[in-house]
């Protein structure tokens, strides 16, 4: 085990109060613990997380607030009892660092839920009472149980998103068997989910079409993207014309005008993210 990191300054980007607006913020990571992973921040994704707690949304930012929870990079250093991973390897971290590792909901790998609370990667309070600072930052250290690899061939730049906005997709398709080839899926909403909702569904063999109320996005959905098909939300001969009844819907956006209420009564399967 080292103590390298304890004397390391750390260098991010913080909120200072609810303006939101990032400065430049040295400050200094625990020591390295013996299961934990230091890694060397390359890119970090910008989530709307980073917008709600930089700008104190939810009233329980605990500033200086260093967000981004998109973490990839390589591996800098390991603790004494880290065998999964080696100096150099390509790894992510997502939205929380630990968990009490115990609970039913830990066991069955769902720590995020963890009955104790998951640590979550940033305004979280850590095992040693500190306050947990995101991914915009130059290292960052995680215990080994979540650290993710990712495949050395794979560009880390295209990796960031996938563990928090990517998984947050990924997840719900999973397990309600939307990856299964032919099966159709309809995706409300373009941005960052609904972009990953298309990409993850054309990955799958899906049928996709993409349900927007802006015809702008429709060459992106259809051209970029490789939707099957784009659907003006608002256009009543449109959305009537298209068969909906035998789609998966997954909406990005609960704001989204559109008749979700409506849409989740047609369905046997309607997820809003
Ligand atoms: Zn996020
Ligand atoms: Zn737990």
């Amino acid at each position: 085990m080292s103590c390298e990191s304890a004397n390391e300054d750390c260098l991010g980007w913080a909120a200072r109060d609810s303006s939101g607006v990032l400065s430049p913020y040295k400050f200094s990571r625990r020591v390295l613990g013996s299961d934990d992973v230091s890694i060397k921040i390359t890119h970090c994704g910008i989530c709307y997380a980073d917008v709600v707690w930089t700008r104190n949304k939810f009233g329980d930012s605990k500033y200086p607030v260093v967000p981004g929870h998109e973490i990839v990079g390589t591996v800098k250093e390991v603790g004494s009892n880290v065998d999964g991973f080696k100096v150099g390897d390509h790894v992510g971290v997502g939205t929380f660092v630990n968990s009490c590792r115990d609970c039913k909901l830990c066991n069955d790998r769902l720590e995020v839920h963890c009955e104790k609370g998951a640590v979550f990667t940033y305004n979280g309070v850590d095992v040693d009472g500190t306050i947990t600072k995101g991914g915009y930052s130059s290292f960052i250290l995680v215990h080994q149980r979540y650290c993710f690899r990712i495949p050395e061939n794979y560009p880390l730049g295209l990796a960031a998103p996938l563990v928090c906005a990517g998984i947050t997709v990924y997840t719900p398709m999973m397990h309600h068997k939307m990856n299964q080839p032919g099966k159709s899926l309809g995706v409300i909403g373009l941005g960052g989910l609904g972009h990953l909702a298309v990409k993850f569904g054309k990955a799958f063999g899906l049928n996709v079409t993409v349900l927007s109320t802006s015809i702008s996005k429709k060459q992106q959905a259809l051209s970029l993207l490789g939707a099957d098909d784009f659907v003006i939300s608002s256009d009543k001969q449109q959305m009537t014309v298209k068969k909906f009844s035998s789609q998966s819907l997954i909406s990005s956006n609960l704001d989204h005008d559109f008749h979700w209420f409506h849409i989740q009564k047609q369905h046997d399967l309607a997820i809003g993210l």
